[in-house]
């Protein structure tokens, strides 16, 4: 292998302590890796990937390592990117930032300068810039605000040739001609304008409405990067548009009776445009250990969480609101109150709790689910019908996620001695599959496409699919950059690790 020899500032690893250590992410899968590599300059990755391309080699990026659809490993060279490429560069009208920086580092940067990034995913102690761009992550905030995409001004990357991109700079001819003549065909054809505008709000796989958002090429380069889950480019150096610091004036924990009337106040409080829109559905509330989201009440159905960063007459409202309703229990917190900092670390504690859960119990709880997209309107009947698939396979499950922006995280456990797993977690994948189908829901969301969800991705895109491998040829004719993700097709069990 000739990229053995290559010189280069970073580290070159083949042990098998830090084959074993990336050979997973938070994801269910498992995959060895032949090299890690922590690049130190642009100019290693533009020697690695030229490497890479004579020893055929493929190339998987990864930040924080905390992607949760196995999208951050691979079978050939992981490039490491928490190790160096981790400074804040700028903060201020323009920021920017390295792919490796720890989001939690980044926000703690920016709180003296008075700026927030708004969406925040709970993983922040652990993600890392490149992953949320490369993910397109969303957080609670993005009930408000959006997801990360509405933050991100222009990238800096390698591409899959080994040459240096700047969205801020002349794009090379090649691309912006190519993307110029995706976005004429993709605006000439109404069939998949409309499957895309049709899409949930969070619906992953490529950035395709950035097609229609963006005229300029290189702003399109951009917005198609964010999502791609490292197979467009290698990111380098993010620049993004931060807001001034707000901070929550009130969030309402509600624990309701009756989950029908739980989506009902969901739909009203929506219209008062709070900064989150959360739920739990009883199941995940039982497992979640704490003082303010726990509820183990036989009579519970579900809690809802509504935060309001607006106006003092906006949490009236949405107090008054909540009155109406027969509830066994609601909390009021305050900015500054003992209570935000408790909810703060519950809500983040949410997925750690049920992973907990399924551990002591020695059930199985893959991400395969975990990432559903649906318009808020069908949520009450998906969110039924899966429980009813679930229940017909003798299986339990636990729901939370964000009715502000129509994501659901359903969470199935399994037992880890079923002779039937694999048949059983495929039934259960398909299952919710065709049941999102109805609602044009899909089952790549927040965290994108990885190996847990990709499959459906073509039948779920029809005709609009074949802009996603066209881009795919512009960018990367040759498929160096993370197979087995976007375009995957192998059964969604392949490569998972039973044990945990
Ligand atoms: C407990 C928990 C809670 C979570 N909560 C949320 C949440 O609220 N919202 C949410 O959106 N997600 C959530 N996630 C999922 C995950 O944390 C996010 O998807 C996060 O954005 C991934 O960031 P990362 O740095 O860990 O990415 P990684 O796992 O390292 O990578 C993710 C993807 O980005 C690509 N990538 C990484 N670096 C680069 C680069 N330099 N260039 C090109 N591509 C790159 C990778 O190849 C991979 O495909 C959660 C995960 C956990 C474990």
């Amino acid at each position: 292998m000739a990229l053995l020899r290559l010189e280069i500032e970073g580290d070159i690893f083949q042990d098998q302590a830090t084959l074993e250590k990336f050979s997973r992410d938070a994801s269910s899968y498992k995959i060895l890796p032949r090299l890690v590599i922590a690049p130190k300059s642009e100019d290693d990755i533009c020697k690695i990937v030229k490497s890479a391309i004579n020893d055929g080699l493929h190339i998987t990026c990864r930040s924080g390592g905390s992607g949760l659809s196995g999208s951050a490993i691979g079978k050939d060279i992981i490039l490491d990117f928490k190790r160096y490429f981790n400074r804040v560069l700028q903060i201020g009208e323009k920021t920017i930032v390295q792919p490796g920086t720890i989001l939690d580092d980044f926000l703690h940067d920016m709180e003296s300068y008075g700026l927030m990034l708004p969406v925040i995913p709970s993983s922040s102690a652990s993600c890392a810039l490149g992953g949320n761009i490369g993910t397109r992550s969303t957080g609670p905030g993005t009930a408000r605000y959006g997801t990360i995409d509405e933050f991100v001004t222009s990238i800096r990357f390698v591409s899959s040739n080994g040459e240096v991109i700047d969205t801020d700079e002349t794009l090379p001819s090649y691309l912006e001609e190519g993307i110029r003549r995706i976005r004429a065909k993709f605006l000439d054809d109404s069939a998949s304008l409309e499957i895309i505008q049709n899409r949930p709000y969070i619906a992953g796989g490529y950035n395709l409405k950035a097609l229609s958002r963006y005229l300029d090429p290189a702003q399109i380069v951009t917005h198609l990067l964010v999502g791609s889950v490292g197979t467009l480019g290698i990111i380098t150096e993010i620049r993004l548009r931060l807001i001034s610091r707000q901070t929550a004036k009130a969030t309402f924990v509600a624990h309701f009776k009756n989950f029908d009337h739980l989506i009902e106040a969901a739909d009203e409080l929506k219209k008062l445009n709070p900064s989150a829109l959360e739920f739990t559905d009883a199941s995940c509330s039982k497992h979640v250990k704490g003082k303010l989201l726990n509820m183990s009440d036989s009579a519970h159905s579900g809690t809802l969480i509504v935060e309001f960063d607006n106006s003092q007459q906006q949490v009236d409202y949405g107090r008054e609101l909540l009155k109406n309703y027969d509830l066994l229990k609601i909390w009021e917190i305050h900015a500054g109150d003992k209570n935000e900092a408790i909810l703060r670390n519950e809500r983040k504690q949410l997925l750690p709790s049920l992973w907990k859960f399924a551990r002591e119990n020695n059930l199985f709880m893959p991400s395969i689910i975990d990432d559903i997209a649906i318009h808020l309107k069908d949520f009450s009947k998906v969110h039924r019908e899966i429980s009813i698939l679930m229940k017909h396979l003798g299986q339990d499950i636990s729901f939370f996620g964000h009715l502000g922006f129509g994501s659901v995280h359903a969470h199935p456990y399994f037992n880890r001695m079923d002779s039937n797993l694999n048949q059983k977690i495929a039934i259960v994948s398909s299952g919710t599959f065709e049941i999102l189908k109805k609602y044009k829901g899909t089952l790549v969301g927040a965290h994108n496409a990885g190996r847990s969800c990709s499959i459906y991705l073509k039948e779920e895109l029809g005709k609009a699919f074949k802009y996603m491998e066209m881009i795919k040829t512009l960018f990367d004719p040759d498929n160096l950059l993370n197979p087995g993700t976007v375009f995957n097709t192998a059964p969604i069990y392949e490569q998972m690790m039973f044990s945990m």
